[in-house]
């Protein structure tokens, strides 16, 4: 079938996510990937800057990863995980608690960053009502973004994505931001007022991806760990985009010394290859559920659940986060600071921040994730062969960990002549 072809037949079936099909330019047919590189069915190459929406770990088409998918396949491809187990999802769990923030000892495996979100938030709050302590109260901060379902939707901030739905999405106690508020101060206020209501502070450690790749420090991290553990109030960590390696070392949690109580996990948990999730928690947590009674079991789980394909494809994602990887972090790091060095004083640019692989900035002028300037960016950047994602007004650069000195270099000129062209 020519590309012409598969792609009218895009055009009449399908429903692309976030899109707004009146308004929207035409999807770009990928035909082929590797590296931080996509092929196009018309023979161009794009440098895929955002890991084609933070998940592509180590580059496209790893053949490390696609062995063991290949394989895997072949001995076992899928089996009911209630009642059932298998090796690949044994494998992975151990090898992720070997690597996780200590504490972390128990793995709940899902399909997506959202349903580990949802998997964490129902197990804190069952948590405290299996000890016949209710705790209604959820706390999340402004701009956070965990997740489209319901209950990944009432812990995020409300605003464009969650408006159709404001009126069936359950209150949340909201904390200032960290980067613009004292999110410490005010948790500790609400500690005060009703903590023995408040089951758990959910957040995104040191960098709020899709509310505007907001960056925030380590000593925060930190203090609103104290102020759970103080408080008796569980500390969930959305690691869903920091995981893995994208701030540097493999947790953001990890680089603030921060043991949170539940870890969700996602995207980089494959490498990019195959859809999966996973809610770590602690042994504490786990406890909390077992029981003879069997109305305390977490009554959760997905047809996919610890698809054994996507745990071999984990398993071999992890293998490959070792010191050569480390070394193409940092030097992933060093080459963004050096670009935004540059970029910085330039009239339309403002708040230039980097944490380990990620980049950002922000365009002067509308903001906003529906500010117009993005899409234009975009749209110059597809055209000099470079795959961007803007939020509204903020750029970021998220490439996959193979990306070169070189690469980079040519994402960061584009964006150059895009705030140069006028
Ligand atoms: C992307 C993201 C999610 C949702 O993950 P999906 O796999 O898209 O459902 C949740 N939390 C954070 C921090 C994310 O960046």
């Amino acid at each position: 079938m020519t590309a012409a072809e598969w792609t009218a037949l895009d055009a009449r079936y399908v429903w692309h996510p976030y899109t707004q099909h009146a308004t929207a330019p035409l999807p770009v047919p990928i035909v082929r990937a590797e590296g931080a590189r996509l092929h196009t069915a018309d023979g161009r190459v794009l440098l895929d800057a955002i890991s084609s929406w933070w998940v592509t770990l180590h580059g496209h088409c790893h053949p490390a990863i696609a062995d063991a998918i290949a394989e895997q396949s072949r001995t076992l491809e899928q089996v009911i995980f209630a009642g059932c187990t298998h090796e690949p999802a044994a494998r992975l769990a151990a090898e992720l608690v070997n690597v996780l923030p200590p504490g972390l000892t128990r793995v709940f495996f899902s399909d997506d960053g959202s349903t580990a979100v949802e998997v964490a938030v129902k197990a804190a709050l069952q948590f405290w009502r299996n000890r016949d302590e209710p705790r209604p109260l959820l706390a999340a901060i402004e701009h956070a973004y965990h997740g489209d379902t319901f209950g990944a939707m009432s812990v995020s901030a409300r605003g464009t994505f969650t408006d159709p739905f404001a009126d069936r999405l359950w209150a949340v106690e909201r904390l200032p931001d960290p980067v613009d508020g004292d999110t410490v101060a005010a948790l500790r206020a609400l500690i005060d007022r009703r903590g023995s209501e408040l089951a758990a502070l959910i957040v995104e450690p040191l960098l709020l991806g899709a509310g505007g790749m907001r960056m925030w420090p380590e000593h925060t991290l930190r203090a609103l760990a104290e102020c759970c553990a103080k408080g008796h109030v569980l500390l969930i960590a959305d690691e869903v985009l920091t995981g893995f390696g994208r701030t540097g070392p493999l947790f953001a949690c990890a680089r603030a010394g921060v043991a949170p109580d539940i870890m969700c996990l996602s995207k980089g948990l494959t490498g990019g290859a195959l859809p999966l999730g996973a809610t770590v928690t602690t042994e504490r947590i786990f406890e909390g559920f077992r029981s003879h009674d069997r109305l305390q079991t977490l009554f959760h789980g997905h047809s996919y659940t610890a698809n054994p394909v996507a745990c071999a494809a984990g398993r071999a994602s992890l293998a490959l986060l070792d010191a050569d990887s480390a070394r193409n972090r940092e030097a992933i790091e060093r080459a963004h600071r050096e670009h935004l060095a540059q970029l910085a004083s330039h009239p339309r640019v403002r708040r230039t921040r980097v944490l380990g692989t990620v980049a950002a900035l922000d365009i002067d002028g509308e903001d906003g994730y529906l500010s117009t300037v993005g899409g234009e960016l975009a749209a110059f950047a597809l055209r000099n062969g470079v795959l961007l994602r803007p939020l509204g007004n903020v750029v970021y650069v998220l490439p996959p960990f193979c990306t070169t000195p070189d690469e980079l270099a040519v994402i960061y000129r584009v964006i150059e002549r895009f705030l140069e062209r006028r």
